[in-house]
């Protein structure tokens, strides 16, 4: 069992207290994660502070090269990384789960990397010039949530490092591990003090929040959580960047067929057991090919291996921590409860670990908890609808709107129907499919700002207008 170390100011700090990760495969002790104090928190944003002014005035030229450094750092610590996930969270080695996550992790930093932020002229004549600038909008806290925790702190840090804000980040209690080694990585490569890492739950999240220290927070997480974070946002006024809960429909066209889809569609509901904010989560199917589609459906979950992510023939490990499992599950049941036809799953397997079998559920109604409530885990309620109108209206009838999908035979004539779905993003014959380059975020309840390419940085800086008379 390695240890892991709080990072605050470029050196390891040992805490007075510590907490235990638990695998989610069965309940063992993955290790002991040290835990911070409200007082190393202030010594960690006054350490970011203090290395502000020498890494935002960096050439660009060379925090692009650090940030490249630090991908091929990633990248040669690969193998432990994806374990390391695999033990802390729960998501496979094989399919789309921790060798994806921390690809990703790869890609999305040299992706960022990539990017320019251009300063723009807004007049040039005789009568003066007047430029557009971005600059770095100061020290950035990033808190994080369990289902990809390397992947998302990654998402937060690598734009904010980028353009020259320097960070304090705060993972999930369930998940923190991966962070802390993504920081102590990322510590052989950064100055002192440019990126550092406190652990905890609500009490250090929300001293993180408050804090006068911190001028932007970025946030993904819960709505509940969102909420609260924003009030502390609004003592100090800081920038935020709120990416929150999600519902996302799928609507499936009248006469799809469905067997060329049908991969596409279990990963857009199953990717990381469900536990995924832009997953598919409410799949609508037109009456005429409902019980066919469902059956079929049911029939592909059923035979997906599911078990400890470390072995490569599974490719759906457990629910991450025992509050989710308990969650689902009473979703299921209360579905159940109120006629629901369970068609696959629905039952907890004995044992140790956190298992929940990927559930089908059909004759489910928009009054039940499994499709107005996220459930944020391995199970799909199936929706019945008589026409597309119908299943449009009932897809945007929720206040959250991150992602959605429409299903079809072809894919301009469902682009139509997809453009008119309320969510920020709208996918058309897969689901859930982020690409570094595209500005990513919810709309209603699901969000404020974006991640991802050059919008997603300019969400770390702030404007200034140069404007010179000539
Ligand atoms: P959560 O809101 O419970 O926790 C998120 C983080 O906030 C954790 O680090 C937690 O310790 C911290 N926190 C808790 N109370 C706090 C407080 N009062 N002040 C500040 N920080 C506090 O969310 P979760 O259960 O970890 O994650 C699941 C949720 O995240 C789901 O709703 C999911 O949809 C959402 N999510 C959204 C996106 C997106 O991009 N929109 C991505 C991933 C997950």
């Amino acid at each position: 069992m390695s240890s892991f170390h709080l990072i605050i100011g470029g050196r390891p700090v040992t805490t007075p207290s510590a907490f235990n990760v638990i695998n989610p495969v069965d309940e063992s002790v993955v290790a002991a994660c040290p835990e911070a104090t409200v007082a190393l928190v202030d010594s960690a944003v006054t350490s970011a502070r203090q290395a502000f002014p020498g890494w935002s005035v960096l050439p660009d030229a060379e925090r692009v090269a650090k940030l490249n450094a630090i991908a091929t750092l990633i990248e040669k610590h690969h193998q432990d990384l994806a374990e390391l996930v695999t033990r802390e969270q729960g998501k496979t080695q094989s399919g789309p789960g921790a060798n994806l996550e921390v690809g990703g992790a790869v890609g999305w930093t040299r992706a960022t990397a990539s990017l320019q932020l251009q300063e723009e002229t807004i007049q040039d004549d005789k009568t003066g010039l007047i430029l557009l600038t971005r600059k770095p909008v100061g020290v950035v806290a990033s808190i994080t949530p369990w289902n990809w925790p390397l992947l998302i702190a990654v998402w937060h840090i690598m734009p904010a490092l980028r353009v020259g804000c320097t960070v304090v980040v705060k993972p999930s209690p369930f998940t923190p591990l991966s962070t802390l080694r993504l920081v102590e990585l990322m510590n052989q490569v950064l100055p002192p003090g440019v990126i550092n890492v406190v652990t905890g739950g609500p009490e250090i999240g929300s001293h993180l929040s408050n804090h006068p220290g911190i001028d932007k927070l970025v946030f993904t997480g819960s709505i509940p959580t969102g909420r609260k974070v924003m009030q502390s946002a609004a003592q100090t006024l800081k920038r935020l960047t709120l990416e929150l809960g999600g519902n996302d429909a799928g609507i499936i066209l009248p006469d799809t067929r469905i067997e060329p889809l049908l991969e596409k569609l279990f990963w857009g509901c199953f990717i990381n057991a469900g536990q995924t904010c832009a997953a598919l989560k409410r799949l609508y199917v037109h009456e005429d090919q409902y019980e066919s589609i469902v059956a079929r459906f049911a029939e592909y979950c059923a035979q997906i291996p599911m078990g400890d992510g470390l072995d490569p023939k599974n490719l759906i490990g457990p629910v991450s921590n025992r509050m989710q499992l308990e969650k689902v599950s009473g979703y299921v049941d209360d579905a159940r409860a109120r006629g629901a036809r369970i068609v696959t799953g629905g039952e907890r397997p004995r044992g140790p670990g956190f298992f929940y079998p990927l559930t089908v559920v059909a004759d489910a109604t928009d009054d039940m908890k499994l499709v107005k409530e996220e459930q944020f885990g391995p199970a799909i309620p199936i929706l019945k609808y008589r026409t597309v109108d119908e299943a449009l209206q009932r897809a945007n009838a929720l206040e959250v709107g991150l992602g959605g999908s429409v299903w079809g035979n072809d894919p301009q004539e469902a682009a139509k129907v997809a453009r008119r779905l309320e969510c920020g993003t709208a996918w058309v014959n897969q689901h859930g499919m982020p690409h570094p380059m595209a500005p990513f975020g919810g709309v209603k309840c699901s969000g404020i700002g974006v991640e991802f390419g050059v919008d997603g940085l300019k969400e770390y800086t702030t404007v200034q207008v140069l404007n010179i008379a000539l």
